[in-house]
Order: C-alpha cells, then sequence, then structure tokens
C-alpha cells in the first residue's frame, strides 16, 4: 500500500501503489499503461483525479508536441502523461501541508511557477522565465500539469497547492474541470484591464474559452458582448452565455461593419480574440476603437501578416496570453459558485478513461456537436468504440 515517508494518508481514501495513466509513445499514439502513484513533496498534495476535460491545446500536444517541452524537448517516448483541465479529491499531503484536507474537492491551475523568478515574482507564472526547467541539474521546480511535467490523462497527480482551488459540493465534477477554462478567459479580460463593466467586448470564435469570454466578459458588466463565429449553434449557445448579438460571418462576411452596426456604429473597446483564424487579428483591430486593446488568446499554425500602421496610428493594444495567471481562476470560481454563468451548457460528453483515444477522436472531429468532452477514471462504463 502506499505510504512514502513524510506523506500524510487517510484510510478513508486508500491510495494503490499502481495506477492506469496514459502515455504518448509517438504523435498521435497514446498507450495505456501502469506507472507508480506520484509522491507529494514539500508543498505539494496528491490528487485522485475525478474528471479530466479535453482541451484543443491537448490536440496540439499529442499531434505535434509543443507547447510540451519534457526534458528540454518534444515529449514523445519518455514515459510521459498529457492532460491539464482536471480536478479531483486531495488524498494525501506532502510534508508541512495544512492548507487542504485529505477528502476535500479541487480543481487545479497547470502552472505552478518555479516561484524565484522575475515573472514568478510578479505573479505571471504561465509565464515563468524556468519554463520547462524541471530536471536534473537544471531543475527549478517548475511544473506544468500536461506541458512540462506528468498531467492528467491517468488517475493520480501531484499538485503544488499554489495550483489548487477549492470547489464547493453543489459543483459537479464536470463543471469544476471547467473553471480553469473560464480563469483563462478571467486572465485575459485581467490583462485588458479588469474592469469591464459598460465596456464594449468582441469575442472572436465560439471554442470552450471564447464562449467562457463571452460569459466573464458579461458576468463582469460589459455591453455590448458580440460573439462571432461560423456555426449557428454554438453563436446560440454564446447567447445563453450573454452574448447581446451575435454574428454568423458565413452569412455576414463583412464581420468588421456587422460589429460595428452592433455597436451603435462605433468601434468597440475590447476584443477577445479566440479563433486562431489568419485574417482574425487584423479584424480585430478594425473592429477596436482608437485606443482599444486587444487579447490574443488563440494560435494560427502559421505566420500571419499584421497591419502594424493601424496599430501604431491608432494607438491600439495587443496582449498575449498563456494560460491562466494573476490567480485569475479563483475569480472565476467565485463567478462560477455564485451562479453567474451555467459553464456546464458548454460540456457534451464524458467517457471512461480507458476511452482517451474516442474521447480524443470526439473532441477533434466535433463527432455529435462535441464542445467539451470530459473523460473519467471512475464511475463511467467503458464503451470501447473501435475509434482507431
Ligand atoms: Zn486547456
Ligand atoms: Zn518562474
Amino acid at each position: 500500500m502506499y505510504a512514502p515517508p513524510g506523506v500524510k494518508t487517510s484510510k478513508d481514501f486508500p491510495i494503490p501503489d499502481k495506477m492506469r495513466a496514459w502515455v504518448l509513445d509517438a504523435p498521435e499514439k497514446l498507450s495505456l499503461k501502469e506507472k507508480a502513484v506520484p509522491v507529494p513533496k514539500k508543498a505539494e498534495v496528491l490528487v485522485r483525479i475525478d474528471a479530466v476535460a479535453i482541451c484543443a491545446t491537448d490536440l496540439d500536444v499529442i499531434a505535434h508536441g509543443p507547447p510540451a517541452l519534457i526534458q528540454g524537448g518534444l515529449p514523445y517516448g519518455k514515459d510521459w502523461t498529457p492532460g491539464h483541465e482536471y480536478m479531483g479529491t486531495v488524498v494525501a499531503l506532502g510534508p508541512g501541508v495544512d492548507e487542504y484536507k485529505i477528502g476535500q474537492r479541487v480543481t487545479v491551475e497547470i502552472h505552478a511557477g518555479c516561484g524565484q523568478c522575475k515573472r514568478c515574482r510578479e505573479g505571471m507564472y504561465t509565464s515563468c522565465h524556468n519554463y520547462g526547467l524541471n530536471y536534473g541539474d537544471v531543475d527549478k521546480g517548475h511544473r506544468a500539469n500536461g506541458f512540462t511535467t506528468d498531467g492528467g490523462f491517468c488517475e493520480y497527480q501531484v499538485n503544488n497547492i499554489n495550483t489548487l482551488v477549492a470547489i464547493q459540493d453543489d459543483m459537479s465534477d464536470e463543471e469544476a474541470t471547467l473553471v480553469v477554462t473560464a480563469g483563462t478567459a478571467m486572465y485575459g479580460l485581467t490583462e485588458l484591464g479588469g474592469l469591464v463593466a459598460g465596456e464594449s467586448v468582441v469575442v472572436t470564435g465560439p471554442g470552450p474559452i471564447g464562449l467562457m469570454g463571452v460569459a466573464v466578459a458579461k458576468a463582469l458588466g460589459a455591453q455590448p458582448v458580440i460573439l462571432t463565429g461560423t456555426r449557428d449553434n454554438r453563436l446560440e449557445l454564446g447567447k445563453k452565455l450573454g452574448a447581446d448579438h451575435v454574428i454568423n460571418i458565413r452569412k455576414d462576411p463583412d464581420v468588421v461593419a456587422a460589429v460595428r452596426k452592433a455597436n451603435g456604429g462605433k468601434g468597440v473597446d475590447y476584443v477577445v480574440e479566440c479563433s486562431a483564424a489568419t485574417n482574425a487579428l487584423n479584424e480585430a483591430l478594425y473592429m477596436v476603437n482608437r485606443g482599444g486593446k486587444i487579447c490574443l488568446a488563440a494560435f494560427p499554425h502559421e505566420q500571419v501578416p499584421v497591419d502594424v500602421a493601424h496599430i501604431v496610428r491608432n494607438n491600439v493594444y495587443l496582449y498575449g496570453i498563456r494560460g491562466e495567471g494573476k490567480s485569475a481562476t479563483h475569480r472565476a470560481e467565485a463567478f462560477m459558485r455564485q451562479k453567474r454563468f451555467d459553464a456546464t451548457l458548454i460540456h457534451t460528453h464524458t467517457f471512461a478513461l480507458d476511452d482517451l483515444p474516442t474521447a480524443l477522436r470526439y473532441a477533434k472531429d466535433r463527432v455529435d456537436d462535441a464542445i467539451k468532452v470530459v473523460v473519467k477514471a471512475r464511475g463511467v462504463a467503458v464503451r470501447q468504440e473501435a475509434a482507431e
């Protein structure tokens, strides 16, 4: 039985020595194997993973590698477990931990910065200067679950207490996995200026972060909130989450004109770009007012030409965000606890952990209109559909 020295456990939550874990053998190739249950160190706890959501970035990592960085390189064939949007129950405490109790339900942020670099000291731990330096002689202690350290497509994972967000009993496991998604949207809006009441906001791209961007902007008091996209069902969901106007750019190709019309003929104050479309940044530039601000929360795979003169002449501010820094996840959880929006609207499917390849296929190909697909190690029957 699991009983590492210095680690506090409880007979109410017995922990096995071994667990099931998916590992990334090669691009697009995962295998399910047995791994030792990890051991929490100082300021860390062991979380029993109760649910893990699939993110578009997981699909990128599994297919291409970056932004995952394992032992200084690509994440393949290194016995590494991806997955980063998970929640669970604290089942063991590392030495000195008294901030959390065994049995407590938590959701987890991805990034635990090194805590010693300039950015970490500024609260920008998602931009840690020691990203991925957590091995061998260069071990700075940086962790980003599912990016630079083992992630959540398994049964147990260790987490720094700084990455934990306590959740209430009335929040379901599935909803709790969305706290980080909402936290990313919250971080973007924080970087744009934080106080959003009365400001006009466009969100481009109704993926999970875009839809949570709509919800968080509305909860922060933005008006109007305008959502652009190509699929009516996603745009309808955006309305349920707080969008005042939606624009289907297939039907309304001059999206800049459509945005201005929806905002009383004027440009908007903020754009949160979540589509990763090649022309999205230039369109965002033409959507904002002079002095407006744009947050880039999605990344295209190719380089894109940008109308720099327009940025300069109009004093437009551009922000790139990574992850969910500055404790934005806690602010997002507060909104969700207060039921300011219903994040569960974007959760569409749940699969057993053993069915991860099928779950990934649903997320990637949007099978059955999938948006957020969740995987659970317990309590969900294995379907074992012919995925591959
Ligand atoms: Zn994610
Ligand atoms: Zn750091």
